[in-house]
């Protein structure tokens, strides 16, 4: 079922979950543990990130450096199309322009359409680590607008290679990226917004944002959005806290703000134990307040880490 489905169908707000593919040389038994501690929760979709290669320099004991490509989570298609037909629930594999070329990007379409998946989350993805500006591959997309334009051509059944007549169209329900505090390389919040807008006019049927430690920022963003025109449903990422070096991490990798309560809170943490109650009493607070506001639905970012989650269900849904 597609997503935009699920919201359009529901009269109350639904969760979803978003999981990391398993590292390199694991198996699926963390991830369906995860799955397994939520599902009696009735989890609407599962969100699966997608990794590209990453550049490793590595010091030989001679002193010399050599480079290394590595991709520490393969399998997002494989593990996504597990997910689904295990469980019996839709997933949302996330596609990036960053690190493939658009016929990549139309192969994994091809496997998803195959594996009767209907969803996808259409992203740029970041830079490679060290690299200021993001770089796109030779024949991939620069911007998500791109790739969502190219997820959209094969509903019509144009695949790249125009000389090929009476083609299955591929019809995935796209979401797509929205920053309640700005996307760190927007020059400003009304360029950012003009952008999310072209997503939308692309084809992208909803919108999942960053996460947020202060619902504020979601209320200003969404009417600011309406105003812009972008009706869509705009479906808010919420991030139980759950270390306490998070204090400090997240707003560095995020680009967000913590709440002057939340910090305070959380740097009276004596260890992580202390930290995962405090962001989990947090979230569970938002996402309280995001439900009374009737959201379509909330996205929550897991990182593998299911038991705070399932707290914060258990108290919500
Ligand atoms: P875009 O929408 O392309 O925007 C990127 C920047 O370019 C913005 O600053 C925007 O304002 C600007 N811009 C857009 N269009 C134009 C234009 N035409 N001209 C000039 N500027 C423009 N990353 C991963 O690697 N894997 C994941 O699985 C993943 N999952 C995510 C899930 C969610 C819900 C979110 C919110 C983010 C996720 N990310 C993931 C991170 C995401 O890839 C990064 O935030 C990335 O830097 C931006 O992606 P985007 O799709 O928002 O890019």
């Amino acid at each position: 079922m597609k997503v935009i489905d699920i919201i359009n169908q529901s009269n109350k707000t639904v969760f979803s979950f978003e999981l990391l593919p398993p590292l390199k040389g694991n198996d699926t038994s963390r991830i369906y543990q995860t799955i397994e501690n939520l599902v009696e929760y009735d989890p609407k979709y599962i969100n699966l990130t997608t990794h590209r290669d990453e550049t490793e320099y590595r010091e030989m004991p001679n002193g010399s450096i050599v480079k290394r490509i590595v991709r520490k989570r393969p399998g997002t298609v494989a593990i996504a199309a597990a997910i689904q037909h295990r469980y019996n629930i839709p997933v949302v594999p996330h596609i990036l322009c960053g690190g493939f070329t658009k016929s990549e990007t139309e192969h994994v379409l091809i496997d998803l359409h195959f594996l009767e998946i209907e969803n996808v989350l259409a992203l740029r993805g970041d830079g490679v680590k060290n690299q200021h500006v993001f770089t796109p591959e030779a024949e991939g997309h620069t911007y998500a607008s791109d790739l969502v334009k190219q997820i959209v051509s094969l509903k019509y059944g144009n695949y790249l290679e125009e000389d090929l007549k009476n083609n299955t169209p591929l019809d995935f329900c796209i979401g797509v990226a929205g920053y309640p505090e700005k996307h760190f390389e927007a020059p400003n919040m009304e360029l950012d917004l003009l952008y999310l807008k072209r997503k939308v006019e692309a084809g992208a049927e909803y919108v999942v944002t960053q996460m947020f430690f202060d619902n504020r920022f979601y209320y200003d963003f969404v009417k600011k959005c309406r105003e812009m025109g972008i009706t869509i449903p705009i479906i808010p990422g919420i991030k139980p806290i759950n270390l306490k070096n998070q204090l400090t991490v997240l707003p560095k990798i995020f680009h967000i703000d913590l709440p002057t309560e939340l910090s305070q809170e959380l740097a009276k943490c004596r260890n992580n134990e202390d930290a995962r109650l405090v962001g989990t009493e947090w979230a569970i607070m938002q996402s309280k307040d995001l439900v009374a506001n009737n959201v379509p639905s909330i996205h929550i970012y897991t990182y593998g880490i299911s038991d705070n989650v399932k707290d914060i269900v258990k108290a919500v849904f």
